[in-house]
């Protein structure tokens, strides 16, 4: 339940949830410092980044120069109208405002797409073609033993994961439960915050990341019984990769946890799929899940909602009328380098760290203060950002819990949602 009390007569606000990465931690303290906030407890380096954001509110703009918010409104309209096929890309934001995006893009006849979704297609396309298992982090956190980091720097990605779900001293089952093995499974991973009583052995096996297919491939061909030659595989010996199955065999309850946006070569989704296929082979036997994080910036958010929505993830098209998905064809970065696409709207409300493609096209660009457009936009409007400025809701990167946001200081800046709704109704 959350409480919040009065400290020298500002507002402190205990067990918030926290919207900058995509595990939402919801046990951050965060107080009042002079016209912004503090975090006070349980922060971590993109938290306090984004919560001591500076406040500021500036105006709306057209071509650089101020204008009422309902000019903007009225230009973004107008620039929808005259468009032949608008992007609305980005989408770092809320429930609500994916919502509206969504319903913006279906009167306006665009594509819908975010900005991390190059990352997210490495899942999505197991997941609709072959399908794995997961698990959550609430029962990783609970249940495993036995944690197998594939090629991803979770502690870049993700501050807390560590001390929230691999190194908690108790679990809801057991007030002194076992210690826990963890493997990282990759190159120069970060393994600082691997630390406490509850860590047994901590396992560093140094692969190439596109290599890691190799090792679970012939780690599942020997668990059926197959032979696999060779003294080497995939770039480590042969022992270590049999040590490591007998691990998995061994375990309770086994997790290798992911990060799309980490798997950066070339057809990393086929190392999500091996993944898959060798969580799905091992718990014939033993009890094993894989656990993919990532989803910063809305996207967990965006991919729930475009899926319940429209029956399909990210990457559809309007145009005609009604959904239209192709996942190659509605990229937004690919219609804008091939000059399909005549404008964009790109929504950013979370952090810089998602930027817009380069394009020509005009752009009306709706971003929290502080991030700024990389090139001046024909229309922007400056918004707030959700759990910090408003109340919102947002999907946990597990798919399986939406949190709710709080809003944590007085604010003039709109909701996302608001803007795009009056912008659908201009049109
Ligand atoms: S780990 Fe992520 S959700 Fe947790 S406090 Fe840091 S940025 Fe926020």
């Amino acid at each position: 339940m959350e409480s919040e009390k009065s400290r020298n007569g500002a507002n402190h606000f205990e067990n918030v949830p926290c919207p900058f990465c995509g595990i939402l931690c919801d046990d951050l303290d965060i107080g009042p410092s002079g016209d912004g906030l503090k975090v006070l407890k349980n922060g971590c380096v993109k938290s306090v980044a984004g919560f001591e954001r500076p406040l500021s509110e500036p105006k709306p703009q057209i071509d650089g120069k101020d204008v009422t918010l309902d000019e903007a409104v009225a230009a973004a309209a107008r620039l929808i109208n005259e468009s032949r096929l608008p992007i609305f890309g980005g989408l770092g934001t809320d429930v609500d405002g994916i919502r509206a995006a969504i319903a913006l893009a279906e009167k306006g006849g665009g594509i819908v797409d975010h900005a991390l979704s190059d990352g997210q297609y490495r899942n999505f396309r197991v997941l609709q073609s072959t399908g794995w298992v997961l698990t959550t982090l609430t029962e990783a956190r609970n249940r495993a033993d036995l944690f197998i980091v594939a090629g991803s720097d979770i502690h870049q990605h993700h501050p807390r994961f560590f001390e929230r779900i691999v190194c908690n001293e108790a679990s809801m089952f057991a007030d002194d439960p076992p210690k826990r093995t963890v493997v990282f499974l990759g190159d120069q991973l970060d393994q600082s915050a691997v630390k406490g009583k509850r860590i047994g052995e901590v396992l560093s096996l140094p692969v190439q990341p596109d290599r890691i297919a190799e090792i679970l491939d012939a780690m599942r061909a020997m668990n059926k019984g197959g032979t696999v030659s060779g003294d080497s595989i995939g770039g480590l010996p042969r022992a270590a990769v049999e040590d490591l199955l007998a691990r998995c065999k061994a375990a309770s309850y086994g997790v290798i946890i992911w990060a799309p946006p980490s798997l950066t070569f070339p057809n990393a989704d086929l190392t999500v799929q091996a993944i898959s296929e060798f969580v799905k082979e091992i718990n014939l036997t033993s009890r094993f899940a894989g656990l993919s994080l990532g989803g910063h910036d809305g996207a967990t958010s965006a991919g729930a909602v475009c899926s319940w929505q429209s029956g399909f993830p990210l990457r559809i098209s309007y145009a005609s009328g009604k959904p239209d998905y192709d996942p190659e064809r509605y990229s937004a970065n690919r219609l804008l380098a091939a000059k399909e696409g005549d404008l964009l709207l790109w929504l950013s409300s979370f952090s810089s760290n998602i930027t817009e493609p380069e394009t020509d096209v005009p752009t009306i660009f709706l971003g929290a203060p502080g991030i700024k457009p990389s090139r001046t936009p024909k229309v922007y409007i400056p918004v707030g950002t959700p759990g910090v400025d408003h109340a919102g809701t947002m999907v946990r990167v597990d798919n399986v819990v939406s949190l709710p946001l709080r809003q944590l200081r007085q604010s003039t800046l709109p909701r996302a949602a608001d803007v795009l709704e009056k912008i659908e109704a201009a049109l």
